[in-house]
């Protein structure tokens, strides 16, 4: 992952990123002194000083420290790299979203899944005493639970595969950055990580994608539970289509065990995602699923849910094929930039959520595919370019439907 840790100015005083450590007297006490006064800075850009927020936490042991965070509003303006940086506009500030995934002062992140990862036979033997099932029920209600689809895309960004900087990105090294960023999310109590429960669909010479999933099932042989998988979905033939159940059809297969998933299972899947349905067959696009599977008789493992996310050959996502043409596009044009991913279920900064953003422009600027023409869509539309307008965030759009040649971007920032 390259999130990095940029020099940070308090109150005149610059903190190199090894400085800025606990076990540092001097970075504690400017910390302490520049709390509630705004005179922190993150120095991840060139030209500004962008303002940091000092907290304050309590352990409830009388014990107190501090921390950095990101000041609202600034998400933008970091660093590509910066670990302040963001691509949504806004955060999401709603304590639903944040009680499905914490983050951890270690750098991992906490992610409560909404579907257990235990098979359903050990969970009823499990719960032993109704009131302690009671209490569960009660606080499950309350948190808020990562689907596999936001799971997926939060997982797809920390990796950083949204983000587009000058050179490819393959699927063999795709797939590996993936697993490394699974690795930062703790999906149980007893600190296992999503890596611990991940499969990866890798090319046939990727010898670590082959050695971590033959580690996954030699753990799985021991302790049986739900699994992820991590692979690039191919069209079904039609001798598989005549079948009722058949072989997942995956494009790498090698050191994966055999799972079976139900034709009205994929029927269902594709059938209200017809760009991902298209883009089967098209040599540009990759429809990139995170599966979920359980173990069945004689090593055949059943898929119970998919996750899909269909991207370009650059593994950039993209939503439709406009947007695929538009991507490409800028990676034409050499321009480096980002495609902002919805990491929440009822994410209420969605109509803040660019279709791309161009990270070296000054300043950042938004680029929006317009494609289709529906009064509701044009509603939205105009509704966008308002608020883009109001917020001064220079916009880039693309009428796709009126074919309109591809729009000139602003000059990249040198
Ligand atoms: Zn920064």
């Amino acid at each position: 992952m390259t999130v990095h840790v940029f020099p940070v100015r308090i109150a005149g005083s610059t903190f190199s990123a090894d400085e800025q450590v606990a076990t540092n007297p001097l970075w504690v006490k400017q910390l302490a002194f520049g709390h509630r006064k705004e005179v922190t800075y993150c120095l991840c850009d060139r030209e500004e000083l962008i303002p940091l927020v000092i907290r304050h936490y309590s352990t409830g042991r009388g014990l107190a420290h501090y921390g950095l965070a990101r000041w609202k509003g600034t998400n933008w303006e970091h660093h590509a790299e910066c670990r302040f940086f963001s691509e949504h506009f806004e955060d999401g500030r709603s304590s639903r979203v944040s009680a499905a995934f914490r983050e951890l002062e270690n750098g991992c992140v906490r992610v409560h899944l909404s579907r257990p990862l235990g098979l359903s036979a050990d969970a009823s033997s499990a719960r032993s005493s109704t009131e302690v099932g009671a209490v569960k029920r009660a606080r499950a209600q309350t948190r808020g639970k990562a689907s596999d689809s936001a799971l997926f895309n939060r997982v797809w960004r920390v990796a950083n595969l949204n983000m587009y900087r000058g050179k490819d990105c393959t699927w063999f090294n795709g797939s590996l950055r993936f697993l490394h960023a699974a690795s930062k999310f703790v999906v149980r109590k007893s600190g296992e990580s999503l890596a611990d429960f991940l499969l990866v669909g890798a090319p046939s010479h990727s010898r670590n994608a082959q050695a971590h999933n033959g580690a996954v099932l030699e753990r799985g042989a021991r302790h049986p539970s739900r699994l992820y998988l991590l692979a690039r979905l191919k069209a079904p033939t039609q001798a598989q289509l005549a079948k009722e159940t058949f072989l997942l059809p995956l494009q790498d297969f090698a050191a994966l065990p055999k799972v079976l998933i139900k034709k009205a299972q994929l029927d269902r899947f594709l059938d209200t995602r017809a760009f991902a349905r298209a883009s089967l067959s098209n040599p540009d696009a990759n429809v990139i699923c995170l599966f979920c599977i359980e173990p069945g008789s004689n090593g055949w493992w059943h898929c119970v849910d998919v996750a899909a996310l269909v991207a370009s050959n650059s593994l950039i996502p993209v939503e439709s094929s406009y947007e695929l043409e538009m991507e490409r596009y800028l990676i034409r044009q050499s321009r480096i930039f980002v495609k902002p991913l919805h990491g929440e279920e009822n994410e209420t900064t969605g109509k803040r959520r660019p279709d791309f953003l161009l990270l070296a422009t000054k300043p950042r600027t938004a680029v929006e595919v317009w494609g289709m023409s529906t009064s509701e869509y044009l509603d939205s539309k105009a509704a966008r370019i308002n608020w883009y307008h109001e917020t001064r965030i220079p916009l880039v759009s693309w009428n796709a439907v009126a074919s309109e040649h591809l729009p000139v971007l602003p000059p990249p920032r040198p």
